[in-house]
């Protein structure tokens, strides 16, 4: 898990929430986390802005009647190719980055907190 992850997770376990603000996703969190967020800022910072990114898309293409889920793919990302991210083309063992991921749950309203309690929060990943 990377720090930046591992310090959303802690936030939002703190009481922590991801609300939208129009397009944007904010993060609000507790006080005693605000120290650890900010050092981990410009991964939260990454997080969050995929996820208002991946949350257009997905709004694109509910509004034109399709079913099933969007890839949700940066704009900028290569063509996908085995060991790397679907989605933003980074380094990656799996299907996305844990960047990513966490990004396309925000985006889907996905619990973080439920999820992250089944995830270690070791430096490991
Ligand atoms: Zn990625």
């Amino acid at each position: 898990m990377t720090p930046g992850l591992m310090s959303l997770i802690l936030a939002l376990r703190a009481g922590g929430s991801v609300k939208w603000d129009g397009a944007r996703p904010r993060l609000l969190a507790p006080r005693s986390q605000h120290q650890a967020l900010l050092e981990a800022g410009d991964e939260i910072r990454m997080i969050l802005d995929r996820a208002r990114v991946f949350r257009r898309q997905f709004a694109e293409w509910t509004a034109t009647d399709r079913t099933s889920i969007p890839l949700l793919v940066l704009t900028e990302a290569p063509e996908p190719r085995a060991g790397f991210c679907v989605s933003c083309g980074g380094p990656s063992s799996g299907w996305r980055c844990a960047i990513c991921l966490t990004a396309v749950l925000i985006t889907l309203g996905c619990d973080l907190v439920q999820l992250g309690q089944r995830l270690p929060l070791g430096p490991s990943d």
